[in-house]
This record gives structure tokens, sequence and C-alpha cells, in this order.
């Protein structure tokens, strides 16, 4: 493993080790690639060797060590190197250290190109055929009936798999700001079986291993239905914790202009924050809708995010998240929300 900190410090290399929007085991270096748009250090690496990347865009990401090298020192990747003791001529004769060597070119040429996401085969749209029918059926059983159920699938083009690594999963595809695929994750409908979701990970290696597609990045760093959000303005954004939360929280307020999301989970990434940040001001009003056994970390999000107008909606004890009430219920916990803000303003 390259110790990051003391590579930098010895190059004249700024970078940070911590501040509001950092995680442990991360430094924070000035994008090499975003240049004069990063103003801050919009570049987090690894120090337990699990990569780098930039929160802003997907393509300033990757593993390779002499890529982030080059481009930070601008040196060619040759020197970068040489640097790092990754001399090609060093490993002659070293079998493991040319296999190292091949993984290492790999993983660059992979994350050089903007890569590319498909389903695979057994992950089929879902619409309302025989074997559709058991996956709409899950879907009325968490309150989307008839034409509800329908109008999901096809507003968020839900899938599902019979067979494979996903089977008996509603599938959940993820898309970028451009609306581009860039993973997915899957809700068993059986209620016993554990995980809950499984998701693409986002790791090479893993990937392999596991003979799944690799995401283009891991989950949370995404919100869901960021094609919609970023797509102009609404009344209202809330954000839930899970998929079924944020699904159910955005088809219940189109009806009143509003948006809904989540974070796929309890925490906050520092690539979420930031595109809360930067929606902040097109939404009117800013819930985020914790579960009622919302963690210290979901109180700590609450507080970061304070300051852009986001406020915590309080569910009441009848619910314990926002997936499992009805969308009429949803819809009028809202309305009392805004019009409770209303009176405020006056
Ligand atoms: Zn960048």
């Amino acid at each position: 493993v390259i110790d990051w900190p003391i590579l930098l410090r010895s190059r004249g290399v700024e970078f940070v080790e911590s501040g509001p929007s950092t995680a442990k085991g991360n430094i924070y270096v000035h994008c090499p690639w975003c240049g004069t748009a990063d103003q801050g250090h919009h570049l987090g690496i690894s120090l337990f060797g699990r990569g780098w990347g930039c929160w802003k865009s997907e393509r300033h990401r990757g593993k390779s060590a002499v890529r982030l090298l080059s481009a930070l020192l601008s040196i060619s990747p040759t020197q970068a190197a040489a640097i790092l003791g990754q001399s090609p001529k060093g490993l002659s004769g070293d079998v493991m250290g040319r296999v190292q060597q091949m993984k290492t070119t790999l993983l660059t040429l992979d994350d050089e190109q903007d890569r590319k996401l498909d389903f695979t085969d057994e992950i089929k749209p879902l619409i309302d055929n025989a074997a559709g029918r058991l996956f709409l059926s899950y879907l009325n059983k968490r309150g989307f009936f008839a034409h509800d159920a329908e109008r999901l699938c096809w507003r968020y083009k839900l899938r599902y798999a019979l067979r494979g690594h996903f089977a008996y999963r509603l599938i959940i595809p993820i898309f970028d700001e451009h609306e581009r695929l860039v993973t997915w994750t899957g809700r068993t409908i059986a209620s016993a079986t554990e995980p809950r979701y499984l998701t693409l990970s986002a790791d090479l290696e893993k990937s392999v291993e596991s003979k799944l597609p690799q995401a283009i990045a891991p989950i949370t760093d995404y919100l869901l239905n960021e094609p919609q959000l970023f797509k102009g303005t609404g009344s209202v954004l809330s954000i839930g914790e899970g998929p079924l939360d944020g699904l159910k929280l955005d088809f219940a307020l189109q009806k009143l202009g509003g948006k809904g999301t989540c974070l796929f989970g309890k925490t906050l990434s520092d690539a979420q924050y930031d595109k809360l940040v930067d929606l902040a001001p097109y939404y009117e009003h800013k819930f985020i809708v914790l579960d009622n056994d919302a963690s210290m970390g979901a109180y700590l999000m609450k507080d970061r995010l304070r300051r852009y107008g986001y406020r915590t909606l309080h569910l009441g004890s009848a619910w314990n998240d926002p997936g499992e009430m009805p969308i009429a219920a949803l819809r009028a916990l809202h309305g009392d929300a805004l019009r409770a803000r209303q009176e405020d303003n006056q």
C-alpha cells in the first residue's frame, strides 16, 4: 500500500485529512481533472489501497496509482511509475510482479474510458405478463395497487429476475444525472430472504469473482431518480432511506409538484451531500424523512443539511418508514408540513 501522505508531502501536493465532508481512511486533494472547477478538494484517495475518486465525475475515478500520480504531478506515467517503484524493468524475471503489473494495466485501461453498464440477460423489464405478475403482486403488498403498480414499473424502469444472482428480486435500476445506467439493486420479494437488497459491486476484482457486471460506482455515490431531480425545479424534495421509501415518496409527491429520492442507507456519503447541496436552491421545501429507528448517523446528516434548508419530517408513531405508508397518507403528511410552513411564514 502506498503511503500517500508521505508521498504527496514530499512532492509538495496539498491535501486535507479531515474536514466537514471527509471520510475516515481517505485524504483529499484538488482534483487534477476538474482543474479550476475544483475550488476545494474533490478527489479522495483511499489510504488502504481502495483506489481514488472525485465526487464530481465518475471519469475522475480509478485504482491506478500511476494514473493519479502522473495527473497530480503533471508527469508521464513512466515517471510516475518510477516514483512509485513500479518500474517495468524492475519487475523483469519476477513472475508474480508481472502478473501484478498486468492487473494494474487492466485496471488502468478499464477506468480510462466511459464505461457502459448493461443488464444481464436474466434481468427482464417488469410488465404485466405471467412472470411479471409475481412482482406486481409484491408491489401491491407494498401499497401500489392496479394502475399505480404499472405506472411505477414504467416510470422507474423496474425489472425483475427469475434466474441468476438476482433471482426473485425486484430490480431497481440506478441512473446518473445523464441518464446512464450506473448500477442496480435487487429487493427480494420473499419475506424471509436476507439480505433484503443485493447491489452490484463497483470493485473490479469482486465483480470478476462473482461473474457479475461491475457497477460504474458504488450505489451510495448516487441519489435515486437523479435524472428527474436535476431536471428543472420543484415545490418539494423529500429524501428517504431505502429504495422503496424513495420510490414511494417520488410517486406520492408528483401530484404536489414534488420529487422524492433516497440515500440507499442510513448515512449520507460525500457525493450525496454535495448533490443535495447543489439541488437545494431548486426546491422550495426540502425534507428528510427518517425511519422511526433513525440512528445517530441520521441525526448528524440532518445537521449537515440543515443550513441548506433541509428539515426533518417526522412520520409519527403509526408508521416505521415511508415505504410502508399508503400513498395518500404520505401525500397528506407532506401537505400538512407545507401548510404548517406557510403559516410560519405569514
Ligand atoms: Zn474531478
